[in-house]
């Protein structure tokens, strides 16, 4: 039984209003919080409370309220605040080539359309116009971090900070001539440059990326390991994404692409393998032994043919498998709620099952299993305490989101990109209510197009 004082003290701390009310920068409020904790936690009506770069808490709106008082509040009823999502392969800059050359044989495709124009058109100036370009579609649809190959990297580099984007960047190394390099050791040494340049910055990870192994002499497949371990920075490759790939390790090598790099020990942490479409049951053996996560890219494999990758075989062998668009020129676009729902659409089909890749897991895979890819899952990839404010706001108030049962099922199957109204990156706003705050979108729609003008005399 309580004491009367005991009982009097127990209603007074009931009543009373918190004696600390924390100010935070900003609370995002009343909305669907779907977290992808540890618990896979959805709050129905919740709040997250951000306090400069960092997410302090994520809890129902009520308790949000009563401990803590914001300078900003986004106010986010009738829709989903989830994580940002995670583009684990892309090449930012060729969205000036989307369109411009589809329904063509890979070969075909690179050689008479996209190696030219790269030849004649890559320079600072058209991979900057291409990176705002890309960066203003990935905040418009809700990516919030992306891994890029290309050119100028350091260029791509400055465009994504200054966009507010967070991205995990790598020089391309190719055997042959290209626009910034003349040799693969030339690139080497412009990764070198590239990642001291940018080393502990806040949101871009300089990577070294070592184009494919058959593009590439063993010892530049291995010189880019060792670059890597000294710099301690991650590895970004395409493996295996078309039979030819394949052949060409067999004629060569007398091994699978997997098996080959795992026996000039390429393999290690950190290390992003796009694509994997053709993977035999030893390689994903390796993969998950080396601790090598892959980059599913459903729609880029499908438009050129590549193959199915064997995504349901790789994350039973324990493979971590996030999800890419590919460039856009392949795509055509870096809409990543269509990549999850077409990575659920074409797992089903293969398997035969509709009960392959359910949308929680097409959902994981676009967050915090894409966080597992890069190394970045204690920072980034689900909403929580001590994380990264990367969150994104989703209206669910259109009437192809109506009725809403189950907001995990509407994210993978009813959600297009602009379905997102606000982005959120290092707890900095990038889009508001569907307004982009850190890039002029008109400026950036214009210089696009007059590069394109540039483009398409260039491959006439
Ligand atoms: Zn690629």
């Amino acid at each position: 039984m309580l004491r009367p004082f005991a009982l009097l003290a127990a209603v007074a701390v009931a009543l009373a209003v918190p004696a600390q009310t924390r100010t935070v920068s900003l609370i995002v409020a009343h909305g669907t919080i779907v977290t992808v904790d540890g618990g896979r936690r959805v709050i129905p009506d919740g709040s997250v409370a951000i306090d400069g770069r960092d997410i302090v808490a994520v809890d129902t709106a009520d308790r949000i309220a009563a401990a803590y008082r914001a300078r900003d509040t986004i106010e986010a009823n009738g829709s989903v605040v989830m994580p940002g999502l995670i583009n684990t392969h892309t090449h930012a800059p060729m969205v000036l080539f989307r369109g411009l050359a589809d329904d063509l044989a890979l070969m075909d495709w690179l050689q008479k359309y996209i190696f030219p124009a790269e030849a004649r058109m890559v320079s600072p100036e058209f991979v900057r116009v291409g990176t705002r370009l890309a960066a203003l579609e990935m905040i418009e649809s809700g990516t919030t971090t992306y891994t890029d190959m290309y050119y100028f990297e350091d260029e791509i580099a400055r465009a994504t900070k200054a966009a507010g984007l967070r991205g995990v960047l790598g020089e391309t190394v190719i055997q042959f001539p290209v626009a910034d390099a003349k040799t693969p050791a030339d690139s080497l040494a412009l990764t070198e440059r590239f990642a001291k340049e940018f080393a502990g910055d806040d949101l871009i990870t300089p990577a070294v990326a070592p184009h494919a192994m058959y593009t590439l002499d063993p010892d530049t497949l291995k010189a880019c390991r060792a670059l890597a371990d000294r710099l301690h920075i991650p590895v970004i490759i395409h493996l295996a994404e078309t039979n030819d790939e394949v052949k060409t390790a067999e004629d060569k090598y007398k091994l699978t692409p997997t098996a080959f790099l795992d026996s000039i020990g390429f393999w290690g942490p950190r290390t992003i393998a796009a694509h994997a479409v053709h993977v035999t049951p030893d390689d994903m053996a390796i993969l998950a032994r080396r601790h090598v996560g892959v980059s599913h890219n459903p729609e880029s494999n499908m438009k050129l043919a590549s193959g199915i990758a064997p995504v349901e075989a790789m994350r039973k062998a324990g493979v971590t498998v996030g999800l890419g668009t590919d460039g856009a020129a392949s795509n055509n676009d870096l809409d990543m709620f269509e990549a999850m729902r077409q990575a659920a659409f074409l797992a089903k089909l293969v398997a035969g099952d509709p009960r392959s890749i359910p949308a929680p897991v097409a959902l994981e895979m676009a967050t915090i299993d894409g966080a597992r890819v890069l190394g970045m899952d204690t920072l980034i990839g689900s909403l929580e305490a001590g994380k990264r404010a990367d969150l994104i706001v989703v209206s669910m108030a259109s009437p192809r989101q109506t009725p809403m049962y189950d907001p995990v099922s509407h994210l993978v199957y009813v959600t297009r990109g602009d379905d997102v109204t606000t982005t959120i990156v290092n707890g900095r706003v990038l889009m508001r209510d569907r307004k982009v705050l850190t890039l002029d979108s008109r400026r950036v729609l214009a210089d696009a197009r007059a590069m394109a003008e540039k483009v398409r005399a260039a491959v006439k």
